[in-house]
């Protein structure tokens, strides 16, 4: 425990990782650029709630805190899927009970870490310090104080980075690629997304059912609203950035109001700000990461988002982050503490599962843009959810992604695209839902 080990980073993932490195004995400290959260209202970056489910719960386990994590989150029990027209259909996300997601406020619960962290005495967190640069043969950065800003130059044994989809730590290692033989990619979406709002009702409660995540599929784009605590709504619209469809037809008001009015009707009647809100926030892009190795000399590591930034389709970037520090929690205690085994095992085992997420997640786009509005998706899904009822041992490739914290997502997508291709090849020849045959499903599922 002699280690001296800096953190860079204190968002989600870093905050998680210090409070876990204190709880093993290690003195932590983390610095971070943006000033602290818990003094100053700061935008917390990007998206204000998240859908947090069992992997990133496990890792809130592991530290003590999902008990107050209770307090933070709002279930959702599964999809409110709004058409242009006709009614709103719900659906479950799962058959059985006790399997749903929650939404969390993402500063609530990054708070929340800090806390706890500091709690024990062992992390220090020093605000407004932003890592410029890494020599990674001498274990040193290079920092500078956002506000008055003096350089320094720190030394640690074990140095992480969880600064995020746009880490300096990687883009130092892409620096000394040739050295690491650092592979590296970002693909961007065609997609971009904006934030929006629907706020609470007049006598503060939810304008729309409190406990779904709301979507509403357009084929080729959608927007989707999570429940926050105070009975708003945060929204967000994903959207091409070029093309008929796009933001960049969305300029003037006039534009902007027909694009809602026309698509998005039965949600605009609870949007009063609309053009406010549409004209001040930011539109932003989405990318994957891809890059290895994630350590160094068995004293530098890559986690969270920093080492594999993902699109939010499948709910799961905080999740997989949170995942991250479980694993290296597990190879901790198997080799005692000797970082010069733990980090190489840590990249060796843990890749292929975050690049399995990666993959999922950009699929799930096209899932929950299209398919949603689906005839043949939502049969599919109907039967799903009939085999997760009355079969337990029976887990949808969704509900082994969200729920199933024992399986690695590698195994999910391998096991779940198969079911999928099956299931989807039986509903589109069902004239309907009775004609079902479950037996000769299930055996047919069982074979994969
Ligand atoms: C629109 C959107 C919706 C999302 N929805 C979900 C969801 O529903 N569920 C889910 O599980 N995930 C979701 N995610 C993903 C989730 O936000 C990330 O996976 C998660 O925040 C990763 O945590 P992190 O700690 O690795 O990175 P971050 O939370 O980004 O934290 C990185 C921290 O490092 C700091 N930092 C950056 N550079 C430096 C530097 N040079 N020096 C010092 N500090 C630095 C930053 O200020 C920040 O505090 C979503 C993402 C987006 C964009």
């Amino acid at each position: 425990m002699d280690e001296k080990v800096i953190i860079i980073g204190a968002g989600l993932c870093g905050a998680l990782l210090a409070l876990r490195l204190a709880q093993k004995g290690y003195s932590v400290i983390v610095y971070e650029r943006r000033p602290d959260m818990r003094k100053e209202t700061i935008s917390a970056g990007r998206s204000i709630n998240l859908a947090l489910s069992d992997r990133g719960l496990k890792g809130l386990e592991l530290v003590g805190i999902k008990d107050d994590v209770e307090a933070l989150i709002i279930p959702m029990h599964g999809r409110m899927i709004h058409p242009l027209s006709g009614s709103s259909t719900f659906v479950n996300y799962s058959g059985r009970q006790g399997e749903w997601i929650n939404s969390i406020s993402r500063s609530g619960l990054n708070m929340l870490l800090l806390d706890r962290a500091e709690a024990t005495g062992k992390v220090k967190f020093v605000f407004n310090v932003e890592c410029q640069e890494v020599n990674f043969s001498k274990g040193e950065l290079v920092l500078q104080d956002t506000i008055n800003e003096k350089v320094e130059t720190v030394n640690g044994d074990l140095i992480f980075g969880t600064d995020g989809a746009n880490s300096a730590i990687r883009n130092a290692m892409l620096q000394a690629s040739a050295k690491y033989r650092f592979d590296f990619s970002l693909k961007y979406l065609s997609t971009g997304y904006k934030e929006l709002e629907i706020p609470s009702a007049i006598n503060g409660g939810f304008r729309l059912e409190k406990n779904a995540l709301h979507i509403w599929p357009r084929q080729g784009f959608m927007m989707i609203a999570l429940p926050n605590l105070d009975g708003s709504f945060t929204v967000t619209l994903f959207l091409p950035f070029e093309g008929q469809h796009s933001f960049s037809k969305l300029t003037t008001q006039k534009e902007i109001m027909a694009f809602f009015a026309d698509h998005f009707p039965s949600a605009l009647s609870h949007m009063p700000d609309i053009f406010e809100d549409f004209s001040a926030n930011p539109t932003s892009s989405l990318g994957t990461v891809k890059c290895y190795p994630w350590q160094i000399n068995g004293s530098f590591l890559l986690m969270g988002d920093a080492a594999h930034a993902v699109v939010p389709f499948y709910g799961q970037g905080m999740n997989a982050s949170f995942e991250d520090v479980v694993i290296l929690d597990e190879l901790m205690d198997r080799y005692n503490g000797d970082w010069k085994k733990i980090l190489p095992e840590y990249q060796h085992i843990r890749k292929k599962d975050t690049d399995a997420i990666a993959d999922l997640a950009v699929e799930n786009e096209y899932e929950m843009r299209d398919a949603t509005a689906n005839p043949i998706f939502l049969l599919k899904r109907k039967i799903e959810l009939h085999l997760e009822q009355n079969h337990p041992d029976y887990f949808s490739k969704y509900s082994m992604v969200t729920f199933r914290e024992d399986l690695p997502y590698s195994v999910a997508m391998k096991k779940g695209r198969k079911q999928d291709a099956i299931l989807m090849e039986y509903a589109g020849n069902l004239e309907n839902i009775d004609e079902v045959d479950y037996a000769f499903l299930l055996d047919k599922l069982k074979k994969i």
